[in-house]
């Protein structure tokens, strides 16, 4: 069972990775268990090894065959504030034009929101 971050949907996901690993490194990274294991060398190098089965140990198997109905497993729908323009639209109530559009607080910069059945 795995859990795929895309970076580039989702700042907050970059960042996190920055501050874990301690500099700017470019996916895709490998975490087992909560722990930093490498790139994709490094994955392949475990691999051919034989000890990336050994580190596997013990990890859930459920299969990620079957999509989530909600974002078909990207981990992510579009936000139904704004439709995923990241913009509201706000109208004051008075007909003075005060109408104007404000950046949308329940979405990410990709006006995009956490998928709320597979990744709350
Ligand atoms: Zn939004
Ligand atoms: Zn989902």
């Amino acid at each position: 069972m795995y859990h795929e971050r895309d970076v580039s949907l989702h700042l907050k996901y970059r960042e996190e990775m920055w501050n874990i690993l301690g500099e700017k490194v470019i996916p895709p990274k490998l975490f087992i268990k909560g722990r930093y294991i490498g790139g994709a060398d490094e994955v392949i190098g475990l691999h051919e090894m034989g000890w990336l089965g050994k580190i596997l140990e013990g990890t859930p198997t459920i299969s990620n065959d079957c999509l989530c109905i909600g974002c078909a497993n990207m981990g992510f729908t579009i936000c139904s504030t704004c439709c995923g323009s990241c913009k509201v639209f706000i109208n004051n109530g008075d007909n003075n034009n005060n109408e104007c559009f404000l950046r949308c607080h329940d979405c990410n910069e990709n006006g995009l929101v956490k998928c709320p059945i597979c990744c709350c």
